[in-house]
């Protein structure tokens, strides 16, 4: 069965992400460990954490992903900002592990005036100061693929090869963005530059590196270098492109998350639309 979820809110108490994951009737789910756009952190209590890990059990509703906090630039030239996100990271990561999240998602950072050469190194050194803190046993950390506005880091399969070169495979990989990687010049809405693209990840990164899929259709054109997420079937991106990734035999096999827009019962919707997509295994 291939797994079909979508990016829930965790406001008020972390283990409602269960509850509002089970009400759509979410496979899998991801979520913020704090707002998104705040730098404040708050500690869970023990009891919240005991609840999150009871409703996880309960709901099956697995794997769970985590989305960093869009405030972190571990690629920032400027040292307090980068400091700050090294600690953001290392909060959330901390709270990933306890509570055994499967996937910690985050965006490597913006170059904002800085060759794109120091800005990789900024991040690669910023990693591993995280990964000396803290030990990852339960959580893989990945690499989100980037339209590359703003001076994104990671819109090439040669940047994210260059971020992930210096650590050990287990403890990391690469989630793929399909609005993203559409948007960053890659067309894998058609068969050619689907599989071409496929071939290039596997050669360079490895299938098995790549954990996650965030499924996206895109408000603007390709090679755009934007990052506007559309829902499915509503974009540049169109129906062919998720009807390849959903039944390729090797992605079939990741969770499949929707970060689309937030309005009505559009998640809903979406999901649908992915699950009517997956072809029936043709009879032997
Ligand atoms: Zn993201």
């Amino acid at each position: 069965m291939v797994k079909i979820g979508t990016h829930v809110s965790s406001s008020k108490s972390l283990d409602l992400v269960f509850d509002r994951g089970k009400e759509i009737s979410a496979d899998t789910i991801q979520f913020f460990l704090s707002s998104p756009r705040s730098w404040k952190w708050k500690e869970r209590t023990e009891e919240e954490k005991a609840l999150f890990k009871k409703k996880r059990e309960e709901t099956g509703i697995s794997p769970t992903v985590v989305h960093a906090s869009y405030l972190f630039n571990l690629a920032s030239k400027d040292k307090e900002l980068r400091n700050k996100s090294i600690k953001g990271v290392i909060n959330e990561l901390k709270l990933c592990e306890e509570l055994k999240i499967d996937f910690y998602v985050i965006h490597a950072g913006k170059s904002k005036g800085l060759d794109e050469k120091k800005a990789i190194k900024n991040i690669v050194d910023s990693v591993k100061i995280i990964f000396s803190e803290i030990e990852l046993k339960h959580t893989t950390f990945l690499f989100e693929t980037l339209a590359g506005q703003k001076g994104e880091i990671g819109k090439s399969i040669d940047e994210l090869v260059n971020l992930l070169e210096p650590f050990e495979m287990e403890k990391t990989g690469v989630c793929l963005d399909t609005c993203h990687i559409y948007s960053a010049g890659y067309k894998i809405n058609e068969e050619e530059g689907f599989y071409r693209y496929k071939e290039e990840l596997d050669k360079k990164i490895g299938l098995e590196n790549v954990c996650v899929i965030h499924c996206n259709d895109s408000k603007t054109p390709f090679n755009s270098r934007r990052d506007r997420h559309e829902h499915i079937g509503e974009g540049s991106i169109g129906l062919k492109g998720f009807q390849l990734f959903l039944n390729d035999d090797h992605f079939k096999k990741l969770p499949f998350i929707l970060e689309t827009p937030k309005e009505g019962n559009w998640d809903l919707i979406n999901m649908e639309r992915l699950r009517n997509l997956i072809e029936a295994p043709v009879a032997q």
